[in-house]
C-alpha cells in the first residue's frame, strides 16, 4: 500500500489519455516525464552509479566495454588479454 506501482502508472496514463485525448498526450507525457525525473533527483539524488566490478574489462586503448572472453577490441581492434 502506497507504493506507486507500474499498473497505476498505466491506469493514470489511461485516466490522462480519456480526459485530455491523444493530440495533447506528447505535451502531458512530456511534462509528466519531467516531473518523476525530478522527483527521483529530489528523493534518490543521483541514480545508483553503475556495477563497477562485475568482470566487465574495457579496452585499454579506447576504454570500450568488452565481452567475457574477447581477445581484441571490438571498437578499435587493440588485442587485450583474455581472461581476467
Ligand atoms: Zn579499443
Amino acid at each position: 500500500m502506497g507504493a506507486l506501482q507500474p499498473i497505476h502508472l498505466v491506469l493514470i496514463l489511461i485516466i490522462v489519455l480519456i480526459i485530455f485525448g491523444a493530440g495533447r498526450l506528447t505535451e502531458v507525457g512530456g511534462a509528466l516525464g519531467k516531473g518523476v525525473r525530478d522527483f527521483r533527483a529530489n528523493v534518490g539524488g543521483q541514480d545508483a552509479p553503475p556495477p563497477a566490478s562485475t568482470g566487465a574489462r574495457h579496452c585499454t586503448s579506447c576504454g570500450a566495454e568488452l565481452p567475457p572472453g574477447a581477445r581484441f577490441c571490438g571498437r578499435c581492434g587493440t588485442g587485450v588479454a583474455a581472461g581476467s
